[in-house]
């Protein structure tokens, strides 16, 4: 049995939000190179957008640094199709540089997945990777619904060996794979198709290890697991446990355990280190993903998307919608990008308090087919809502639509002065927003809270008074219920006529109207990025745009006034 670590992206990835620093990797890069795995999974999926967002880190300088010293394992990264490492679709002439880039940089197997199985977003991926000489590996994005069959499945793995990838993975990335379905799937697999077979699981419902079991004797040849010390929860089976479990069997890894109990020491001092970003949510089992099928990731994510709203209250709710959600655009596996796509929506048919009152861009462009073929019809009524009167979703492939992007980003990104490699051009295609301010050296990393600092983070004060304009406000936090602020004297709600106030809290990507223009109800104003969707803000009148508050790239609260019309 073989066994790839993704402790370096999954693992951190599904535990500590990805962030993970290269300087702390550094240490025991050369050490993990001796241990003996088939591949080790260190790039990819969030770890591009965490480096630049969260840690002012270079994600290529990153791959470099880490290929200097792993220099016997394979490296391996995560790539979501035609996607890439972002979130939404990008022409052919970008996929191909960023791949090829990848493949200079280091990358030795690429892992490719589409979010909707829909093997139209993974072919030019494949292709381009192959001609470069990468090993390329077809991944199926597992999920269980009303119209997903083991057949299906096959059928994608067949395809995938016909197109020339080298070996098939199973991404279970919400920990959903029961162990006799594994059974039947490897078994199907094994008989039907000559590659070799990956399988990529998540602790989250508890179940990963018993499906590694039956896996393994179904003749699964590669496992995905992570060092102990960021293992479980929503992470992966640990790799000290696979390897005992197997010892002295058919199946013998031949792992060291003494050089994994040293790897293992170190790890647990980060831990340590990087404990105040783990979610007590996300150690544990926790049994809801078999109800919700929500992945690891998404769980953690959902939280700190509700935190940051205010409305941590109303995770139960949430998570209740998840599945309708689901249900209405037909059954997607729920997977970078589909389960922000479909979580987004989910809190905001909560907050908003009515079903598709709002619908983000992404609901709208993957009703239209942007996004590929859904595994089920979406719902009707939702395609009515999310579509002007007679538009109809596209049948091609979604980027058959796109024009070729590459020279024009290159254009634009040098005129602003960001580009010293050509790798920098590609960090601008697919993050423009924070990669200008990436690039030229503006972001900070964010803290470390010191020892007493995260102690300070668990235990906040509940009560403040604060001033605004010489006025004391008192404000209480309470963590059940969002923030409430009070005027301590008397309490006037402040009314400015025509006001239309942000409906969440993010930041203003773009700004439609112009002060002195009329608008009708129902026009889209504005754009406002929030919980990493764009939300469309609309007039709630007929009227004029009397003033305009906000400008593009400002960052607003919840009720902040963001333009007055009347
Ligand atoms: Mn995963």
């Amino acid at each position: 049995m073989k066994i790839t670590d993704v402790t370096l992206r999954d693992g951190h990835q599904s535990l500590m939000a990805t962030r993970l620093r290269t300087e702390d990797m550094v240490p025991i890069l050369e050490k993990m190179d001796e241990v003996g795995f088939y591949s080790m999974e260190v790039w990819g999926g969030a770890t591009f957008d965490a480096c630049i967002r969260y840690l002012n880190e270079d994600p290529w300088e990153r791959l470099r640094i880490i290929k200097k010293r792993i220099q016997k394992t394979p490296l391996k990264m995560l790539l979501r199709g035609q996607n890439l490492v972002g979130y939404r679709h990008y022409p052919d002439d970008i996929v191909e540089k960023f791949i090829e880039k990848a493949y200079k940089n280091g990358i030795d197997i690429f892992r490719i997945f589409d979010a909707l199985n829909d093997i139209r977003n993974m072919e030019v991926p494949i292709k381009v990777a192959k001609k470069l000489g990468a090993h390329v590996q077809g991944d199926i994005s597992y999920t269980t619904s009303p119209v997903h069959t083991i057949d299906q499945f096959v059928e994608l793995a067949k395809k995938f060996e016909e197109i020339g990838c080298d070996s098939v993975g199973i991404k279970d990335m919400a920990g959903l794979l029961l162990p006799y379905d594994a059974k039947e799937l490897i078994g199907r697999l094994k008989e039907e198709i000559s590659l070799p077979i990956h399988l990529h699981s998540h602790c989250t419902s508890g179940i990963a290890l018993f499906t590694f079991m039956t896996a393994i004797e179904s003749g699964v040849d590669v496992v995905d697991c992570a060092v102990s010390s960021l293992s479980m929860g929503t992470s992966h089976p640990p790799v000290e446990s696979v390897v005992a479990a197997l010892k002295g069997t058919k199946y013998d890894t031949k792992l060291d355990m003494r050089l994994l109990n040293e790897i293992r020491e170190y790890f647990d001092k980060i831990r340590e280190k990087y404990k105040y970003l783990i979610n007590p949510i996300s150690e544990r089992i926790d049994s809801r993903v078999l109800l919700y099928q929500v992945p690891g990731g998404m769980l953690s994510n959902l939280v700190s998307q509700l935190k940051e709203q205010g409305a941590l209250d109303k995770f139960e709710e949430v998570l209740e919608e998840i599945p309708k959600v689901r249900a209405d655009l037909g059954y997607p596996p729920l997977v970078t990008p589909t389960s922000q796509i479909v979580g987004t929506q989910a809190v905001m048919n909560v907050l908003t308090g009515e079903r598709y009152k709002v619908i983000t861009n992404e609901v709208v462009n993957y009703v239209k087919g942007l996004y590929g073929k859904p595994p089920a019809p979406i719902n009707k009524e939702l395609i009515r809502r999310a579509l002007e009167d007679g538009e109809k979703p596209i049948t091609c492939r979604p980027a058959d639509l796109l024009e070729p992007e590459y020279d024009k980003v290159k254009r634009k990104a040098e005129e602003k002065g960001i580009v010293s490699k050509e790798e920098d051009i590609l960090t601008y295609a697919l993050y423009p927003h924070i990669a200008i301010k990436f690039l030229r050296g503006e972001l900070k990393p964010e803290p470390i809270p010191e020892e007493k600092e995260v102690s300070k983070f668990m235990e906040i004060p509940t009560e403040y008074v604060i001033e605004v304009d010489g006025e004391a406000y008192e404000v209480r936090i309470n963590p059940k219920y969002g923030t409430e602020m009070k005027k301590k004297k008397e309490e006037i709600t402040v009314e400015t006529e025509g006001a239309v106030t942000s409906p969440l809290r993010g930041m203003i990507t773009k700004i439609k109207v112009k002060e002195g223009e009329t608008v009708k109800k129902g026009d889209v104003i504005l754009i406002l990025e929030a919980m990493k969707m764009e939300n469309p803000v609309e007039s709630p009148v007929d009227g004029k745009v009397e003033k305009i508050l906000v400008h593009e790239g400002q960052s607003v609260n919840v009720g902040d006034i963001l333009m007055v019309i009347k």
